[in-house]
């Protein structure tokens, strides 16, 4: 794949990292959206991301306190230009710190926009709270709504949990309710239309993902992962679904418009098509590492900073450094592709 087919200019900038302006790399990308990992615990083991065992988790020491992640947040927000902060984990819910953190992230100026990417368990009770929190938007993710299915794929027999958060997120107000599908080789293409079903009937947005080489066993496969061809045939067999006329911007879904509707279905072909020139990504992992794209192998390490008591310009300006290195794109086509040590739950997606 070359850097035209990722949308990447062609041409680098080759000058030092900028020490004002926003976080942009050599290929001229600016990043406003921050992923923040609260921690890489779990308590849901999906196929495609966990092993059943679980894995080793940070010690506790490692992690960053709701202190020194309030203070990255500031130096993101106020000196960086970051608009948009998704807090995702391993499991957001099962922080301690969540409230906290959204209502530190929401007190700041100008106010992100804030967003969490989760599994639902337990956010049926916790919704209202994090709404009032500052919380503006969801993604949960679901893959099948056929029981049996969810258990197999997610090694947890909880989808009842699921839905019931789901429903809080949406009587809560965190509008819209979007899911996040990532669809399992065996039973995705089945599961993927009644999926679609649940979602138009309950007004959530519906996100199916292309399988990425993330998960902690280092067994994905570009033969037996479902591509967004095969998603969109099955699709079209029960659904009328025509390109949204709306510009896409940096979002990385097509959206589709379903059966003539204003509802949509959205295709995050990360692996098939991938939109890294319109990347606008900086990731901030549980243990203080910035790391500029999900596939990156180098990390740069702010919480060694934090404690080793440096100033605000020295966080900024290695944060800059992180980013200005950002490769032209995650490389998963190249032969060369090495999959990254840290699987996604340790990373944030
Ligand atoms: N636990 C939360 C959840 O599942 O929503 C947040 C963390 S999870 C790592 C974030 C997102 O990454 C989820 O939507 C999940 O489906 C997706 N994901 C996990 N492993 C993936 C993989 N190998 N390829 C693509 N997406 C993946
Ligand atoms: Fe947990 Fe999310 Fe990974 Fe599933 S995808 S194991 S819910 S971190």
């Amino acid at each position: 794949m070359t850097l035209t087919d990722l949308g990447v200019p062609a041409l680098r900038i080759s000058r030092p990292a900028p020490t004002a302006g926003p976080l942009i790399d050599t290929f001229g990308r600016i990043a406003t959206d921050l992923r923040v990992s609260l921690t890489d615990r779990c308590n849901l083991r999906c196929t495609y991301c966990m092993p059943a065992e679980g894995l080793d988790w940070l010690p506790g020491s490692q992690l960053l306190s709701a202190a020194e992640l309030s203070r990255l947040l500031r130096i993101g927000i106020t000196r960086l230009g970051i608009t948009n902060v998704r807090f995702t984990g391993g499991e957001p819910l099962v922080s301690r710190n969540l409230e906290e953190i959204i209502a530190a992230a929401a007190a700041l100026r100008p106010r992100p926009q804030i967003a969490m990417t989760t599994n639902g368990i337990g956010l049926a009770a916790r919704a209202a709270g994090l709404k009032q929190a500052g919380l503006d938007r969801v993604n949960v993710s679901l893959d099948t709504v056929d029981a049996t299915h969810f258990a197999q794929i997610t090694r947890r027999d909880r989808l009842d949990d699921v839905l019931a958060g789901l429903a809080g997120a949406a009587a809560a107000g965190l509008a819209p309710v979007k899911v996040n599908a990532v669809l399992d080789p065996r039973t995705g293409l089945d599961d993927v239309v009644p999926l679609l079903r649940f979602c138009l009937e309950h007004e959530y947005q519906l996100r199916i993902i292309e399988q990425m080489p993330l998960d902690a066993g280092h067994e994905w496969s570009r033969d037996r992962a479902i591509g967004a061809d095969a998603v969109l045939d099955t699709l079209r067999r029960y659904f009328d679904l025509r390109p949204d006329p709306a510009p896409r911007g940096s979002a990385p879904a097509a959206l589709w418009r379903v059966d003539g509707s204003a509802a949509t279905v959205g295709i995050i072909a990360s692996v098939s098509e991938a939109f890294c020139g319109a990347c606008d990504r900086t990731r901030l992992t549980a243990d203080g590492q910035i790391r500029n794209c999900l596939f990156s192998t180098a990390e740069t390490d702010l919480r060694g900073l934090l404690r080793g008591g440096a100033g605000d310009d020295e966080i900024e300006t290695a944060w800059r450094q992180a980013m200005w290195a950002k490769a032209a794109g995650h490389g998963i086509n190249d032969p060369s592709f090495v999959q990254p040590s840290r699987p996604m739950s340790a990373i944030g997606g």
